[in-house]
């Protein structure tokens, strides 16, 4: 059963010639088949292997993507009406680094409309069903990664970050999802949805497999004017080693919030850290209240401007029956987005517009130094700070569509991690009283990935969900 492997078992067994990389296609479009019409995580799934004739460290395996980044001569979607009948001419920054270091695609996974969500119910091509439970959603916005990478329709994927859409996804598929530092990971060739928050980063189903992603895809990238100039490491260096006597911070109050699985969950996980010689304490984070809506204001005000490109013009979907140009401009928006969308599109305008601008957006950034204020300070004690990563266990499919508010709630821990650039991880750490996966959000200070992975991998040694999965 290739599809169950991971891509490090994978590479090895490619490496050994007992594997033939296209032996892992198959056996994933099998599963493929099989699964997704219930689970529904591809927008898109390519039925031909594409060799990879470049040597490189991913031996020509398959990988997933999540479908707002390009792949050249594929469709990208977002998963919106918008882009329906989009095909992409060049490859994103860090698909081509992927292609460069040996590796092909098997799929484009499903998304909530341009990546504006938290449960992949709003995408155009249909909702994205949580594998462990298919009554639940998988997350969002990188819910089709999620889904694919713990059900065996894919190895390992790419998602993308803006307040939580990788990590939370993972946490409630039971997979390991990274949010690397802001600038570490090329956004060109990712839509833009909130430039400043946006990264892409690895979803796999363990921490090695993460780091093996995350070696390949960052670096300085000139195309991406907000690149930073890092030099990359090696992040498999800091997989399974001590981490006795690192300081770690633990954010008590947010777990108020949290259901009674997750105070579970997580006072497992201060054990299990504690019992590796972390020394564990309480910490303030003043700010952090203010969080969700302070991305509400950031975000949405960034999205409107990135999406005025959609006007029917460039690219894209333009309705049929207009008698002028505005009109033409009016029905391809109206008709084009969804809801959601839409929502953002409204009030990202409205607090950038004159009078308000001033009262919303301004503020909204000064808040956002403010938050950024309190990392700081903790940084200077501790190596990395610890939460949930989600109040609750995945909810109910339709539970939260109509309350927007509800919906925006789940990303109370992964919001910040965003609006600071801090790198965060989110890994397994328990599992509900409905048997379905909980998560463990690690943060670090910005650049400092090893201490994610050091922390990360010697956690999942004590405590991982691999063999429960949802692959049989
Ligand atoms: N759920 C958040 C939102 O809807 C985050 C989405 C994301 O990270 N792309 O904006």
């Amino acid at each position: 059963m290739l599809y169950k492997k991971t891509l490090h078992e994978l590479i090895e067994l490619v490496d050994r010639g007992e594997v033939k990389p296209l032996e892992v296609f198959e056996s994933l479009l099998k599963r493929i088949k099989e699964k997704d019409e219930k689970i529904n995580a591809y927008v898109n799934y390519f039925e031909e292997y594409e060799a990879n004739d470049r040597v490189g460290i991913l031996k020509g395996l398959p990988l997933a993507v999540k479908d707002n980044m390009h792949i050249e001569g594929k469709p990208t979607t977002c998963s919106s009406r918008m882009l329906s009948n989009f095909i992409a001419i060049f490859d994103a920054t860090a698909v081509r680094k992927l292609k460069e270091n040996g590796a092909t695609f098997i799929g484009k996974t499903n998304l909530d409309e341009f990546a504006m969500g938290s449960s992949t119910e709003t995408s155009y091509y249909g909702v994205t069903k949580n594998p462990w439970d298919t009554t639940r959603v998988p997350g969002g916005s990188s819910g089709g990664s999620a889904a694919a990478v713990a059900s065996g329709e894919a190895i390992a994927a790419l998602g993308s970050d803006t307040g939580g859409s990788i990590r939370q996804p993972a946490s409630l598929c039971g997979v390991v999802g990274l949010k690397p530092t802001y600038g570490r990971v090329s956004r060109f060739g990712l839509v833009a949805f909130a430039s400043s928050l946006d990264q892409i980063g690895p979803i796999t189903r363990d921490v090695r497999d993460a780091a093996i992603l995350m070696n390949i895809i960052c670096g300085f990238d000139p195309k991406d004017s907000t690149s930073a100039r890092v030099e990359c490491e090696d992040f498999t260096r800091y997989l399974n080693q001590s981490i006795n006597g690192m300081k770690v911070g633990i954010y008590e109050k947010s777990l108020m919030d949290c259901s009674q699985d997750v105070q579970v969950a997580m006072e497992e996980s201060v054990r299990i850290l504690e019992s590796l010689g972390c020394k564990v304490s309480p910490i303030e984070l003043p700010h952090a209240k203010y969080a969700v809506s302070d991305y509400y204001i950031i975000a949405p005000a960034e999205a409107s401007s990135n999406l005025a490109r959609y006007d029917g013009v460039k690219y894209g979907f333009r309705a049929e029956e207009f008698k002028d140009l505005k009109e033409m401009y009016i029905k391809t928006r109206w008709q084009g987005f969804g809801e959601e969308v839409k929502r953002r599109i409204m009030l990202g305008t409205y607090v950038l517009s004159s009078g308000y601008y001033d009262a919303y957006y301004l503020k909204a950034q000064k808040l956002r130094g403010l938050i950024k204020q309190d990392f700081d300070n903790l940084f200077k004690e501790y190596h990395c700070i610890i939460s949930p990563t989600t109040p609750t266990e995945a909810f109910k499919i339709g539970e939260k569509a109509d309350n927007p508010l509800q919906m925006y709630l789940s990303d109370i821990f992964t919001i910040p991690a965003n609006l600071t650039a801090i790198p965060a991880i989110s890994i397994p750490n328990g599992l509900s009283k409905n048997g379905l996966p909980l998560g463990l959000q690690i943060m670090a200070d910005v650049f400092r990935e090893d201490i994610i992975f050091k922390v990360a991998s010697a956690f999942e040694r004590e405590f991982n969900i691999r063999d429960k999965l949802p692959l049989d």
